[in-house]
């Protein structure tokens, strides 16, 4: 059975990506940062039902040594590590002169630094399996801008030069690494705008709505599948026509 790790999975997209690989037959190591993002939640429940197994992990994927223990543990509970999605992901926005540098740099390093971890440790497992799938989560933030995200978009826009070194330096090995850039996606994340800010951007859509998680769910299960073999070093912007 093959198994993919999902980086931030408790809830939101992380969740839904990992309940669709559960029922694409993978088994699922889910991760978040603290215990107390699975009580009172179901989604470990909802991935057994599709009749794989699933265990949690909990680390910080910003810290180098919980990664490193993380992925070790993995290895050892799952045997292979076929696809990893790097999904980990928080925003800290405000305006840039009034953003605070502690700001900054915990964005960088929870959405950024944890590509790297996270990527060099599980890569170093695929290139000696010589197979495997990559798949970051970037933004449209990463590929426009977007005011209030300095920090959100930068990290957003670095995981897109993560993604394409990735794809050149492990491609040989046979592992592909991409990137999906989601629109205004339905989450916490995005419940937490104003309903103003929410319409405003919904406007801009030529869907004229937000997407929901199983949209980019469905993505990233396209990215890990057979047919997504030849396809590398690409980012897939989902985001209802967001760009046009
Ligand atoms: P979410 O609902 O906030 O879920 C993110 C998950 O990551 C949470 O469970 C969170 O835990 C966990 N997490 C945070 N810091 C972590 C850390 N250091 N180590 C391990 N886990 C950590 O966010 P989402 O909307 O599903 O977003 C998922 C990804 O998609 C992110 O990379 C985000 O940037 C990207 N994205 C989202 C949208 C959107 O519209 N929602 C658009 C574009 C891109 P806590 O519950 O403790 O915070």
């Amino acid at each position: 059975m093959a198994t993919a790790i999902i980086t931030g999975s408790a809830r939101g997209i992380g969740a839904a990506i990992a309940l669709r690989l559960a029922k694409d037959g993978y088994d699922i190591a889910l991760n978040d940062i603290a215990e107390s993002c699975f009580e009172n939640n179901d989604i470990i429940d909802k991935i057994k039902a599709e009749g794989v197994k699933c265990e949690k992990y909990i680390a910080d994927v910003s810290k180098y040594d919980q990664c490193e223990a993380f992925v070790k543990s993995v290895k050892a509970d799952f045997g292979s590590i076929d696809v990893l999605v790097n999904n980990a992901g928080i925003t800290r926005d405000g305006l840039l002169v009034r953003m605070s540098e502690e700001n900054y740099d915990l964005v960088v390093a929870v959405n950024q630094k944890s590509v790297f971890n996270m990527t060099k440790l599980v890569g170093s497992v695929m290139m000696k399996q010589r197979s495997g799938r990559i798949i970051n989560l970037a933004s449209v933030a990463g590929l426009y801008g977007n005011p209030g995200q300095m920090n959100y978009s930068a990290t957003k826009a670095a995981i897109i030069g993560m993604t394409k070194t990735t794809a050149k330096e492990l491609g040989p090995r046979n592992i592909t690494c991409n990137a999906v850039a989601p629109g205004f996606i339905h989450t916490a994340m995005t419940d937490a705008l104003s309903e103003e800010l929410r319409a405003a951007m919904v406007k801009q859509i030529a869907m004229g709505r937000c997407g929901e998680v199983e949209e980019i769910a469905g993505v990233v299960s396209f990215l890990a599948s057979k047919d997504a073999s030849y396809v590398t070093g690409q980012v897939i912007e989902i985001s209802g026509g967001l760009s046009m």
